[in-house]
């Protein structure tokens, strides 16, 4: 029995490659030192799988960017507005042309916008979409798949496995950039170059090679699916003597399950972790009379707890006892890209407590595990198994009677909710009226999304609070100087509903994540976003318990010095959840159900407190959609509920807002309405309002707040520009219902220009309501 990894972070264990990147970009440093950082992070992670004696080891799988985007370099699928890019004299070599199709190009006279980004399958990563048009022509043009294999065949003295993104997956992940053709029409203009590539790859005596084609997990159409199987033939045909390890990961294969099965590839991988019911089912497929070898993927590449060694040994027995040995390989159930480098890194005992951490698993030790699978799985290892198994089930047994883990009373009001907790007590209507007259808002009230500019000033204090730098007291009144400023500033403007704006938060879900029970941070613990970006997700790994209340001070004081409402403003349970590493002892679902129970306490204390208009940020709940549309439902129905649960113990007279900064709606928008929310501010203006035919054809009854500006750019947009928006707006939307906002928060901006556009958006709101109140005659 053999193991292997299908891919590896490639950022640094230090975010090497990050700081590089950046210092490259900014002309800090030259690409030679680029280069050769990018040369040890491959060399530390060859080794790293070495060390862990890993026998099918990954290469390509390290990327500058992201691996779409190196794809669309292999193939030479580069948009034809990149020419001039190449075409300049001062020798722009390859990686600079990779950076500009990456981050766009405005050098020498030319302004040159950068390729789509968007998000990998369900993870938080994002890949570049591949551009394609009707004639486009397909080239060898990057050998960076051979000079990889080349590198690391030198360095391990053994043959490597290059990872290759497949031709299917990588044209159905694209998008077609102009009409009277579909991407897949490409496929046999784009086949002779992957054979061109495998052609070098074998005359270089590469031996396997991993296809990953993840789009096997989707739903997808006979015509996809033959595709796939065509791919597969032909190269088996042309290289019978190069094993193809094809894999899918992050779902169920579903009614692919079959065509995976039968394709003529040397090895199927299957995702195990994410689909374990996918065993039994391949098994039945008559997969066993074939030659097929099964990579099972039974170590959690998308989660950082500890494999439990039992509960995988009985796959691989399963697997084992079907196949026998020689036709099963171990491995982790995808790309070990969506987890940090190494828990050895986390020393801070403070930061992340012994018990805990010995409940984890980071990459480095994914690798360690998949190799004591082997070992355990092995009936001639000499070992000492009985250690090795008892090791594990004690972190297993451990982590599963911890009393930081099980909360009863939290368990026990989990259990106790009922429907009626998850129902606002009047319908929209009346609910509409009472809000009406306690607010007494003007028509179409103007407001914001939350965040005003994080300032150097602003984010050097937070951090110099965090080193404890300065005291607790000297924290809070420089905050509280900044509301006041923010207030004061927001009455100057003459917007309607106030904010205090967010100073003390550093992120919308790591705020609260520390002042919850249940959650626990990590001090290196990055995941690449996209690019040189990488987040830390918080990690929940107990019950979610509220300690106190978390908002009420800053909202309260923010509330005493103005007589305007002032919104509160909290993150909802779908996104509290769906940016954080979660628990995999219980289901999804139940998790969002105790953070909506604390987010539901934090309203109401609110409420009490005087704040009647509160804001529940859900950016993240479209995110939450199951790969495969069969699971929706489900999923829609448990976040709908979470959301209501978080949102519901307030009077009529308590005015819910949500907010949500995507532009797909069409789909879901009965979930939407499903949620409630008095009023829900959208992102629209990068659309034109486009986007508000979703809520227009479906009637959407309660108040809506389509940006009417976009925050991505500093741009200014003019009071006309607004208006235009507006108007189109009020087309199909009563203007009861409507309210005048930005697309999203504005942190990321800076204050001359913020205060420029929202003058112009309280502008616009005015001159509107002059026109309802005297109607031009026409
Ligand atoms: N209230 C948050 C803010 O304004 C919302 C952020 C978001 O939607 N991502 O920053
Ligand atoms: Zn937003």
């Amino acid at each position: 029995m053999i193991t292997q990894n299908l891919g590896y972070p490639r950022i640094g264990s230090q975010r090497e490659l990050k700081k590089a990147c950046e210092q490259y970009w900014a002309g800090r440093d030259s690409q030679k030192n680029l280069l050769s950082t990018a040369r040890n992070i491959r060399k530390q992670n060859w080794q790293t799988h070495k060390d862990a004696g890993i026998d099918l080891i990954p290469c390509n799988d390290f990327s500058f960017y992201d691996q779409v985007l190196d794809t669309c370099l292999m193939t030479g699928a580069i948009p034809s507005r990149y020419s001039p890019v190449l075409a300049e004299e001062k020798n722009t070599n390859e990686l600079d042309l990779y950076f500009a199709m990456a981050r766009g190009y405005q050098k020498n006279n030319l302004d040159i916008t950068a390729m789509e980004m968007t998000k990998w399958f369900d993870t938080n990563y994002h890949y570049i979409v591949p551009e394609f048009v009707k004639d486009q022509e397909f080239s060898f043009f990057s050998e960076k798949v051979v000079h990889d294999f080349y590198e690391a065949k030198e360095f391990l003295g053994f043959t490597p496995k290059p990872v290759i993104i497949g031709p299917v997956s990588f044209l159905l992940l694209g998008k077609e950039k102009e009409d009277g053709f579909h991407r897949l029409d490409l496929l046999d203009r784009l086949l002779p170059v992957y054979e061109q590539a495998l052609e070098k790859l074998a005359a270089m005596g590469a031996e396997y090679v991993q296809f990953d084609e993840p789009i096997l997990v989707m739903n997808l159409s006979d015509r996809e699916r033959a595709a796939i199987k065509k791919v597969y033939e032909n190269f088996r045909k042309k290289f019978p003597q190069l094993k193809t390890i094809l894999t899918t990961y992050f779902e169920c294969t579903g009614d692919n399950l079959k065509t995976a099965a039968e394709l003529p590839v040397c090895v199927l991988h299957l995702d195990l972790v994410r689909c374990p019911s996918q065993l039994d089912d391949i098994l039945k497929t008559g997969f066993a009379n074939k030659n097929t070898i099964l990579s099972v993927g039974v170590v959690d590449g998308r989660n950082i707890w500890k494999n439990d060694y039992e509960k995988s040994l009985t796959f691989i027995k399963k697997a084992v006892d079907a196949l026998g040995k020689d036709r099963v390989i171990i491995a982790p159930s995808c790309s070990l890209l969506h987890v940090p480098y190494d828990l050895d890194l986390e020393k801070n005992e403070a930061v992340l407590s012994a018990e805990v951490k010995n409940w984890m698993a980071f990459a480095k030790q994914k690798l360690h595990e998949v190799s004591d699978l082997r070992k355990l799985a092995d009936p001639e290892f000499s070992g000492d198994k009985e250690a090795l198994l008892n090791k594990n089930k004690k972190a297993i047994e451990s982590r599963k009677n911890s009393e930081l883990v099980h909360n009863k009373i939290v368990k026990q009001r989990v259990e106790k909710l009922s429907a009626a907790d998850a129902q606002r007590k009047s319908r929209f209507g009346q609910r509409q009226l009472v809000q009406q007259e306690q607010f007494n808002l003007p028509l179409m009230p103007t407001t914001t999304i939350g965040s005003f500019p994080q300032t150097t000033d602003i984010r050097k204090l937070r951090a110099s609070y965090k080193k404890k730098e300065i005291s607790l007291e000297d924290y809070e009144a420089q905050l509280k100087e900044e509301t006041k400023k923010a207030i004061k500033w927001q009455e100057d403007v003459g917007l309607d509903v106030l904010v205090h704006g967010e100073f003390e938060r550093n992120d919308m879900v790591e705020y609260f994540g520390e002042l919850l029970n249940g959650y626990v941070f990590t001090e290196n613990g990055w995941v690449q976003s996209y690019g040189s970006r990488c987040v830390k997700p918080p990690i929940i790994y107990g019950d979610v318990e509220r300690k106190a209340p978390m908002t009420v001070k800053w909202a309260t004081y923010a509330q005493s010095l103005t007589d305007k409402p002032v919104k509160g403003m909290l993150t909802g349970p779908v996104t509290m959840l769906q940016w954080s590493f979660v628990r995999d002892d219980q289901p999804r679902k139940d998790t969002a159900l105790q953070l909506a129970l604390a987010i539901r306490d934090e309203v109401v204390d609110l409420e009490n407190a005087g704040i009647n208009i509160i804001q529940i940020d859900e950016p993240a709940f479209r995110e939450g959609l199951p790969l495969r549309r069969e699971n929706w439902e489900n999923y829609l129905n448990w976040a709908v509920n979470a959301f209501k649960v978080a949102s519901c113990g307030v009077k009529d007279e308590t005015q819910i807002h949500t907010h949500m900064c995507y532009s797909e709606f069409n789909d879901i928008i009965t979930s939407i309405a499903d949620m409630d929310a008095d009023v829900i501010t959208i992102e629209t203006s990068r659309s034109q309002m486009e986007l508000l035919e979703a809520f227009t054809s479906f009637k959407y009854p309660n108040e809506i707040g389509p940006g009417v500006y976009d925050i991505h750019s500093p741009r200014v947009p003019a009071v006309e520009e607004m208006t235009f928006l507006l108007e189109k707006a009020l087309d199909v939307l009563p203007s009861k219902n409507l309210w005048v906002n930005p697309d999203c928060g504005l942190k990321t901006r800076k204050w001359p220009e913020t205060e420029a556009a929202l003058k112009n958006m309280v502008k616009a709101a005015g001159k509107l309501r002059e026109e309802i109140k005297a109607p031009a005659n026409i």
